[in-house]
């Protein structure tokens, strides 16, 4: 069995950045790495190698256009792995491409054989997981960085990631990634 996910990867210069978010002194609080930063599409979970490989095909035939991206904002919301967890993270302005990706990524996943998704969408870059959050202290860390805006970020392609869930966090292994086309001309 593999755990995998659909995710936007970001440029280094992009995660650089977001990294000057991250490091506050917030108890509780486990910062993402920037390497592990991500938009994800689609979380998949766990599946056999042989749908591995099902969805891997399905995700290469996907013909789409490269975009751009703008991140702003911060928010926090809650996490569902832990009891009263939350998650830290960067917004993404409104996107109808990203949107129309991540609906590509949807339907080529459950043409795979997955369950659908049932939840909306809400794109966002995890900064960090807290536990026990005070909210004194993560609302100054979210009115700190109400001002945050980062892009335009060039989307060229998309990846399957893997992961797997050490004590130390989580390790995402890229598997594959998909190149998308020529952006339009704005
Ligand atoms: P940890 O679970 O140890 O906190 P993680 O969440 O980064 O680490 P995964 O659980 O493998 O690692 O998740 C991979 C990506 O998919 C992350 O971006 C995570 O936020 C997202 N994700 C995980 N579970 C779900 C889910 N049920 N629905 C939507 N996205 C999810
Ligand atoms: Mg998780």
């Amino acid at each position: 069995m593999v755990r995998l996910f659909v995710a936007l990867d970001l440029p280094s210069q992009v995660r650089e950045r977001l990294r000057l978010l991250t490091g506050a002194k917030l108890p509780g609080a486990r910062w993402v790495p920037p390497e592990n930063m991500h938009l994800t599409l689609r979380f998949v979970g766990e599946v056999d190698h042989g749908r591995a490989d099902d969805i891997d095909a399905a995700l290469a035939g996907i013909a789409a256009r490269g975009f751009e991206l703008t991140l702003e904002g911060v928010g926090a919301f809650e996490s569902g792995r832990r009891l009263q967890a939350l998650s830290l993270w960067a917004g993404v302005v409104r996107n109808p491409a990203l949107e129309h990706l991540r609906a590509k990524v949807e339907s080529a996943v459950v043409r795979a054989g997955c369950e659908p998704e049932r939840r909306k969408f809400s794109p966002h870059v995890t900064l960090a997981r807290l536990d026990q959050p005070d909210p004194a202290k993560f609302g100054a860390w979210l009115h700190a960085n109400a001002l945050f805006r980062l892009g335009p970020v060039a989307v060229e392609h998309f990846t399957l990631f893997s992961s797997r869930l050490g004590r130390d966090g989580a390790h995402y292994t890229a598997e594959a990634d998909y190149p998308l086309g020529q952006r339009a001309l704005q």
